[in-house]
């Protein structure tokens, strides 16, 4: 009997319907013949009001008590589903990420994964029972403490045991009916993708479709496990991230599709000296405290001052921390301002077709010029063009690439079912 894995997101088991709703998709499967091991995620917005709760009381709350207070939500969706799994007449046993053997590293609210030693989800389904594990959260190998795997984390506890456990599929139930070509929520005509390749689906991920954790998604490449993404709402079809080669090369279009992403802002640190060195102490300073960052650009010196400027991108949430970090700097490097936009956003055009298709970006830069879209930054890969452009034309802008590129359905199915993105 092979071995399912399904993972159910917080707007799955928003409340009791929704739990139960749950329950009787997890005794289906499981009389359909598979042993079912299932990952859970916190009832609705609990882990932000639990955050919310933690910000009220410390405006600094420890790592280690923060992550104790976040696994909670998932501890309570976990149990409740085992109960009304019970209620239908079936086994099923309960564990948080410590008792399934999720061993993680000891980074407080990003820990990651280092094994998995599943031996008591395996008894359990050995024993005929159906396990319930908690998403998002392990235990760390060195301190012993509880930890959690940054948000949206459930995904990347679902592949992980779902390799761990060999099992056949890891199938990620979620309010969409699958990844669509742009966010249904912009572009209603959207198309949902049938099969998509880890690399497309991580460069999605990359450019901000929320549909699946990037790290879960490099999981499942580096396992080669096959995810089957899919609405816990309706009994479609969703779609399959899957190895490159097994995605039907007659199906496969040169665009796979458009994304997008509202949680950046730019620094341009403006009056750069054009000597040797510059840019490395800038990123350095960056990097020492520990920021992230997207894309740069440097633009050509102005001969008669011999200054450049220098701009990139970086996550919103460390922007007055990258700020502060360039600000020491000053004197140093002899820069003359610091300016921070947060009023941008940046969508991306993914496909592995464009290696070779030529005129894509072309295509690409035509169809935002003819919505009026202002483009301010690009940075390519192989197989993804992003650009950055004003936050509030970001709509305008994946509607025109996601035309341009004729991504749309002919019958529009796209359905958001629920909840507040994911
Ligand atoms: N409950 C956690 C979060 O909201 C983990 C997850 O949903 O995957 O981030
Ligand atoms: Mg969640």
């Amino acid at each position: 009997m092979g071995i399912v894995v399904q993972k159910y997101g917080g707007s799955s088991v928003a409340d009791a319907t929704g739990v139960t709703r749950v329950a009787q998709r997890i005794v289906a499967t499981k009389q359909a013949g598979h042993h079912v091991v299932v990952v859970v995620s916190a009832m609705g917005d609990t882990t932000d009001e639990l955050l919310d709760l933690a910000n009220d009381i410390s405006p600094l709350p420890s790592g280690r008590e923060l992550d104790m207070l976040l696994t909670a939500g998932e501890r309570i969706s976990m149990a409740l589903l085992a109960m009304a799994i019970g209620n239908l007449g079936h086994e099923a046993r309960s564990f948080t990420g410590s008792q399934a053997g999720v061993i993680t590293d000891s980074a407080h609210g990003k820990a990651k994964i280092i094994d998995v030693t599943p031996g008591r989800i395996q008894a359990a389904i050995q024993d005929g029972a159906i396990a319930i594990v908690a998403g998002f959260q392990g235990v760390s190998q060195s301190s012993k403490d509880i930890t959690t795997l940054g948000r949206g984390g459930s995904d990347t506890t679902a592949v992980a045991l779902a390799a761990a456990l060999q099992a056949e599929v890891c199938e990620i139930y979620t309010d969409v009916d699958g990844v669509f070509t742009a966010d249904p929520r912009i572009v209603p005509s959207a198309q949902r993708i049938p099969a998509i390749s880890y690399e497309e689906m991580l460069e999605m991920a990359a450019s901000g479709a929320k549909i699946l954790h990037l790290r879960c998604v490099e999981y499942a490449r580096r396992h080669n496990m096959p995810i089957h993404v899919r609405s816990s709402f309706s009994h479609k079809t969703g779609t399959w991230v899957v190895d490159g080669s097994k995605v039907d090369s007659m199906e496969q279009a040169i665009i796979s599709g458009v994304a997008h992403d509202r949680s950046e802002a730019k620094i341009t640190v403006v009056g750069v000296p054009d000597k040797v060195g510059e840019a490395a102490r800038i990123f350095e300073a960056v990097a020492a405290a520990q920021i992230n960052i997207d894309m740069i650009v440097q633009n050509a010196t102005v001969a008669s001052t011999g200054l450049a400027d220098i701009s990139f991108t970086l996550p919103r949430a460390d922007g007055q921390t990258a700020m502060a970090a360039l600000a020491v700097l000053k004197d140093q490097v002899g820069y003359d301002t610091l300016l921070y936009d947060d009023g941008i956003g940046k969508v991306s055009l993914v496909g592995a077709g464009m290696r070779s298709h030529p005129g894509v970006s072309a295509g690409f830069f035509s169809a935002l010029a003819q919505a009026g879209v202002n483009i301010d930054m690009i940075s390519t890969s192989e197989i993804r063009i992003s650009v950055i452009v004003a936050e509030d034309q970001v709509d305008d802008a994946v509607t025109a690439a996601h035309a341009r590129f004729d991504l749309e359905a002919r019958d529009v199915e796209a359905v958001v079912y629920g909840g507040s993105g994911r």
